[in-house]
C-alpha cells in the first residue's frame, strides 16, 4: 500500500513538514499508511495571516453570508462523502461509525447555517437581550451587543471524530466570523485532512479563514492574544497541559475544554425486568459500549441499577454484548470495528486493569484479541463493582473503548450520589416511567451534568441517544467534563464574540446595531411602508394611522361575532367589581383587530403575508367610547432570498390621551 504523506495547510498553500515525519498506522491491518508532521511550519506567521487576513475578510460578510457559506461547505462534504468513507475504514470505523462523524459533521454545518440565516440578523453586529433604559427621559439608554474576536479559534481535536470534531466546531466560529487553525490528533488525523481538503477544493472560503496542522503545534501557544480562543477536545491531562500554559493566564486567552468523562447511565428504581425502560436500558448501554467501539466522550462508562435488580441487567447485558459480531470495518455483517491504533488499545487494556482492581469483567476478556492479525481489536468488556463507594476508579478511570462498569444502588439518593460522583459529566441518561423521580433526579444531579436524557417508552422509538451530542444542544460539562460548552445552537456562536455593554442615546444605539430601539427616531413619510420593498423601508420609518373611537356596541358585536363574551367585556357590573378593569373594556384581540384595520394597505404588493407577532402586552385598558391609533415602525428587516424575506415591525397602539394601550413585534413576509 502507498504510504501518504499528509500535508499541512498554511497560509493558504499545502505544505509538507520537514525534519522527522511521524508514521501512521491503519487501525485494521496495523500496516503503516502515512506519514505526518509539521516540522518547519512558522506558526506565528500562521497566527499573523489569519488574524491579518481571514479575520477582516470573514467580519465584512454577513452572519447570513457567512451561514451560506458553511451550507456550501457542507455541501461539498456531502458531494465527496464515498471519499471520506473509503479513508475512514482505515479509522477502525465501521460504516454507521462513520456516518456519525462525516454526515454527522456535514449535518452539524447544515444545522449552523440555517439556524444562523433563521435566528441572526442579516448583519455584523448581534444584539444580546432587550434594551434597558437607563435614564428618566428615556434619552440615554444600554444595550448589550456581540462583535467577533479579532484573533484566531485554534481547534485543538481528538481522534475519535476527525470529521465531526472539526466541523462542530468550525460551524460556529465561522458564523462568528472567526478564522481557525485546526489541528487533529496525529492518529486519523489523516481523514481531517481530506476534509479539509475538500472544503479548500470547493473554493467557498475567504483566504485565511481555515489553516491546518498536522502534528505538534510547536511554538503557537506562544502568539496568543486576548482575542484568539482554543477550544480543545481530548485527555484530561492534555488539557490541563495546555491550560496551564503561561500566555494562556497572563493573557486571558479564551479555552474551552472538553474532556473525558465518566458519563452514567441510571436504570430507574421503578424500571424492573419486564418493564419496557429494562429493556431499552439494557439496549442502550450495549449499544454505547459498541458504536465506534466505545470511543465516545459520551459513551456510557457506568451503568447502574437498583440493587435488587443487578443480576438480571448483568445477564440480559452479557448476552447482549456476546452476540456482537467484531471484524473488519468494512464487512458489513460486522457491528463493532477496532480501536483506532495500537497505542489505543495498549491504553485500554491499561485501563480495565486498574478498573479491576475494584471491579471484577463479568463479560469479555481483554487479553484475547476477538480477531486475529495487527489490528487493534478489543471485545466488549463488562465489569461490575458490587461495592461502588469502595471503587474510587470506576468513577475516576476512563478507559476509552467499549468498556463500561455496572454497579447497584440503594435508592434515588444514592442514585444521585453515585452519578455525581464522577464530579461532572457530559452525559447522563436516566430510564424510568416515574416523573416524580425524574424531577428529583433532575434537582440532584443537574448541577454535575452538561446534558440528560430522560427515557421512558413515550420517547424512546424517536430519541437521539445517550450519546448523540446535537448541534442544537449544549455539548460540554462541569468538573471533570473540561467544564466548557460547545454547540447549544446560536450559544455556541458567542463563544467567539465579545460582548459588550453599549452605553448611549437610543438614535445612536439604533443606528449602530441597525435596528430601531424604544426612543429612537421615527422619521415618516407620505409612503404608506406597505407600498415599500425591503430594500426601499428605512429603519425607523413610521407610519402614523388616524384613530378610531371604540364603541359598545363594536365589543357587542365582537364578542358575539367569535363568541369571546368573558366578563369583562359584557357584564358592566363584575368588570366594575374587578380590581383591575373598573368597567366593561374592549377585547385585547379587537384591539389588535381594529389596530390592523388602521395601519393595513390593502392591495397586493411588496408585502406578501402576516408571518405572526411577538411580545404582545396589553397596558391600559380601552374604555367604550375610548379612541384608539397606531404608530407602526420598521425594526429590522432581513433578506432571506431573491424573493423574500422578513420585516419587523413595532407596534404601538395609543389611546386618546396618548397612552399605550398595547405594544407588539409583528411580522411581515415581502418582497425583497
Ligand atoms: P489527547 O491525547 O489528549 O489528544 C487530544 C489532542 O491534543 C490531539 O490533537 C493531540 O495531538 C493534542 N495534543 C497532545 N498534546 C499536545 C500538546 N502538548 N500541545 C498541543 N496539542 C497537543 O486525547 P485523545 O487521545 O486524542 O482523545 C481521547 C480523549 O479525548 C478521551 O479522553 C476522550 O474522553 C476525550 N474526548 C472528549 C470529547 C469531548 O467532547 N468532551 C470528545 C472526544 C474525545 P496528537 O494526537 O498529535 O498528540
Amino acid at each position: 500500500m502507498k504510504i501518504q504523506k499528509l500535508l499541512n495547510y498554511a497560509r493558504d498553500g499545502w505544505v509538507a513538514g520537514d525534519g522527522g515525519l511521524a508514521q501512521v498506522r491503519s487501525a485494521v491491518t496495523g500496516e503503516v499508511i502515512a506519514e505526518t508532521g509539521s516540522g518547519g511550519l512558522d506558526f506565528k506567521a500562521m497566527l499573523d495571516h489569519a488574524r491579518d487576513v481571514g479575520g477582516p475578510a470573514l467580519r465584512k460578510l454577513t452572519f447570513h453570508e457567512r451561514a451560506h457559506m458553511l451550507k456550501a461547505l457542507a455541501n461539498a462534504v456531502m458531494a465527496r462523502k464515498e471519499e471520506l468513507y473509503e479513508l475512514s475504514y482505515a479509522t477502525g470505523a465501521t460504516r454507521t461509525d462513520s456516518w456519525i462523524d462525516i454526515e454527522g459533521g456535514a449535518g452539524t454545518l447544515f444545522s449552523f447555517s440555517s439556524k444562523g440565516r433563521r435566528e441572526l440578523p442579516n448583519g455584523r453586529i448581534l444584539i444580546d437581550g432587550a434594551m434597558e433604559p437607563l435614564s428618566r427621559g428615556g434619552s440615554f439608554v444600554g444595550q448589550h451587543v456581540f462583535t467577533p474576536l479579532q484573533g484566531v479559534a485554534v481547534h485543538i481535536n481528538a481522534f475519535n471524530f476527525p470529521v465531526w470534531g472539526m466541523l462542530e466546531k468550525l460551524g460556529p466560529t465561522l458564523l462568528a466570523g472567526v478564522p481557525a487553525i485546526v489541528k487533529p490528533a496525529s492518529a486519523t488525523g489523516y481523514l481531517t485532512e481530506l476534509a479539509v481538503r475538500i472544503m479548500i477544493e470547493a473554493d467557498v472560503l475567504p483566504r485565511g479563514a481555515l489553516q491546518l496542522i498536522m502534528g505538534s503545534t510547536g511554538d503557537l501557544m506562544d502568539h496568543l492574544t486576548c482575542q484568539d480562543v482554543v477550544s480543545f477536545t481530548g485527555s484530561a491531562a492534555t488539557a490541563m497541559k495546555l491550560q496551564s500554559h503561561p500566555v494562556i493566564a497572563r493573557e486571558s486567552v479564551r479555552f474551552v475544554a472538553e474532556r473525558d468523562s465518566l458519563n452514567a447511565s441510571i436504570l430507574g428504581p421503578d424500571s424492573g425486568p419486564g418493564t419496557p425502560e429494562f429493556d431499552l436500558f439494557v439496549k442502550e448501554v450495549a449499544r454505547e459500549m459498541t458504536v465506534k467501539a466505545g470511543q465516545k466522550c459520551t459513551a456510557i462508562r457506568r451503568a447502574m441499577a437498583p440493587a435488587r435488580h443487578l443480576d438480571a441487567v448483568q445477564e440480559a447485558l452479557s448476552e447482549r454484548l456476546e452476540k456482537v459480531r467484531i471484524g473488519d470495518p468494512r464487512d458489513e455483517a460486522t457491528q463493532m470495528g477496532a480501536l483506532a491504533s495500537a497505542s489505543q488499545l495498549e491504553a485500554v487494556r491499561e485501563a480495565v486493569a486498574e478498573l479491576a482492581h475494584s471491579a471484577r469483567i463479568v463479560s469479555g476478556d481483554p487479553a484475547v484479541p476477538p480477531v486475529a492479525g495487527g489490528g487493534a481489536f478489543i471485545a466488549p468488556i463488562l465489569l461490575r463493582a458490587d461495592d461502588p463507594w469502595g471503587a474510587a476508579a470506576v468513577h475516576d478511570v476512563e478507559a476509552f473503548g467499549p468498556v463500561s462498569t455496572l454497579m447497584p444502588y440503594r435508592d434515588l439518593d444514592d442514585a444521585i450520589a453515585l452519578a455525581n460522583r464522577g464530579m461532572g459529566s457530559l452525559a447522563l441518561s436516566l430510564f424510568t416511567y416515574d416523573t416524580d423521580a425524574a424531577r428529583d433526579f433532575v434537582l440532584g444531579a443537574g448541577a454535575y451534568h452538561g446534558r440528560m436524557m430522560i427515557l421512558d417508552r413515550t420517547s424512546a422509538k424517536e430519541s437521539t441517544g445517550h450519546g448523540s451530542p446535537l448541534p442544537v444542544l449544549v455539548h460540554g460539562g462541569p468538573g471533570r467534563a473540561g467544564g466548557g460548552e460547545e454547540m447549544g445552537g446560536m450559544r455556541g456562536v458567542k463563544h467567539y464574540m465579545q460582548r459588550t455593554a453599549l452605553q448611549g442615546g437610543p438614535e445612536m444605539l439604533s443606528k449602530i446595531v441597525g435596528q430601531w430601539l424604544p426612543g429612537a427616531d421615527k422619521p415618516t413619510g407620505d409612503v404608506h411602508p406597505f407600498r415599500k420593498r425591503i430594500s426601499e423601508l428605512e429603519i425607523g420609518y413610521t407610519l402614523k394611522t388616524g384613530s378610531r373611537i371604540v364603541t359598545l356596541e363594536d365589543i357587542e358585536h365582537f364578542a358575539h361575532f367569535t363568541g369571546d363574551t368573558f366578563y369583562a367585556h359584557m357584564d358592566e357590573e363584575a368588570a366594575k367589581a374587578s380590581p383591575i378593569f373598573g368597567g366593561r373594556v374592549a377585547h385585547g384581540y379587537l384591539i389588535l383587530s381594529f389596530a390592523a384595520g388602521l395601519f393595513v394597505d390593502p392591495a397586493p404588493g411588496p408585502v406578501l403575508a402576516n408571518t405572526g407577532l411577538e411580545s404582545l402586552r396589553f397596558l391600559t385598558p380601552l374604555y367604550p367610547g375610548d379612541s384608539m391609533r397606531v404608530e407602526l415602525t420598521v425594526k429590522s428587516k432581513s433578506v432571506r432570498d431573491a424573493e423574500k424575506g422578513e420585516v419587523r415591525w413595532a407596534v404601538e397602539v395609543f389611546n386618546q390621551k396618548d397612552e399605550l394601550v398595547a405594544t407588539y413585534e409583528l411580522m411581515t413576509m415581502n418582497v425583497p
